[in-house]
């Protein structure tokens, strides 16, 4: 192997080996070896997935090969494939990421199909709570031009990012804005919110394994059982959301009855769950 130029089959097949050596994986349960190779020799041939199946007998260069040694040699240390490349593919969109703010995932999909297929008017006003790199915010604006859209974020990192995202895809009318959820909205009225917060309990051992451990805890935790942060989303939007607005949240799959409860209590109505690509209670709605 050491300085052989490899073809894609045989480098795909050496890192797949590599990884499940160092049993890498997203959760430390399900194996990811073989999609994380795929995503990372696309990224150092500069092509897409489908160009390493059209393609397995073509050889690597040179530099190709040392950065594909490069980038496998990072993942088996732990770093997510997202912040080795620089981006992950969310919706129809490819967006930036950062340490900052977490890496977008596919389950959080549903938030989006779920706020498209609301009905909401052509000119609806959207936040995006905690929008992180606008990844939420950016679908949706993709797919309702006409939606006026704010993504807020108390991070300025992460209102940096979501802002280069928005340019990259030329979706600059979403407005972005640093606020710790509501504090610089005063008076202000949306007919959706839609929020994917920190759910996870402070002290889950899930956080002590795969990509989660190089993400922001800011992103990721919210309080013994993991749902201040939903509490608190919950009780302000009331004062944020327009007559018969919807809210609209991601939770943890076994937060589904609470997240219901708090809803109620709060005074929502029509409140229902939804499962994400794994069957998993994931969405919480509810309208006032
Ligand atoms: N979905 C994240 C995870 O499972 C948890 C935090 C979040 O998305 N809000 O890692």
């Amino acid at each position: 192997m050491e300085n052989q130029l490899l073809t894609i089959e045989q480098a795909l097949s050496w890192a797949k080996a590599q990884l499940n050596a160092n049993s890498v994986s997203d959760d430390g349960l399900h194996d990811s070896a073989s999609i994380d190779s795929k995503v990372l020799l696309a990224d150092c041939l500069q092509r897409e997935l489908v160009y390493l199946h059209t393609w397995p007998e073509k050889r690597l260069d040179q530099m190709q090969m040392n950065k594909f040694k490069d980038y496998i040699e990072q993942r088996s240390s732990g770093h997510p494939v997202a912040h080795i490349v620089g981006y992950r593919d969310f919706w129809s969109l490819r967006l930036n990421v950062s340490p900052a703010t977490l890496i977008p995932r596919p389950e959080t999909e549903l938030l989006v199909e779920i706020a498209l297929d609301l009905n909401l008017t052509e000119h609806a006003t959207v936040l995006d709570l905690g929008t992180g790199s606008g990844a939420i915010a950016l679908s949706l604006a993709s797919e309702q031009p006409n939606w006026l859209i704010t993504g807020v974020d108390k991070s300025e990192q992460a209102i940096t990012l979501a802002k280069n995202n928005a340019t990259k895809h030329q979706l600059e009318r979403v407005n972005f804005i640093q606020s710790d959820w509501f504090s610089v909205l005063e008076h202000k009225q949306f007919d959706l919110i839609v929020t994917n917060p920190p759910y996870i309990e402070n002290n889950n051992k899930y956080l002590q394994l795969g990509d989660v451990r190089f993400e922001p805890s800011s992103a990721l935790t919210s309080g013994l059982d993991g749902l201040d942060d939903i509490r608190s989303i919950v009780s302000q939007s009331k004062h944020y959301l327009t007559d018969n607005g919807w809210l609209v949240i991601e939770h943890g799959y076994q937060q589904s009855d609470q997240v219901a409860d708090i809803l109620s209590e709060q005074g929502f109505r029509q409140i229902r769950s939804e499962l994400d690509l794994n069957g998993l209670p994931r969405v919480a709605l509810g309208c006032l």
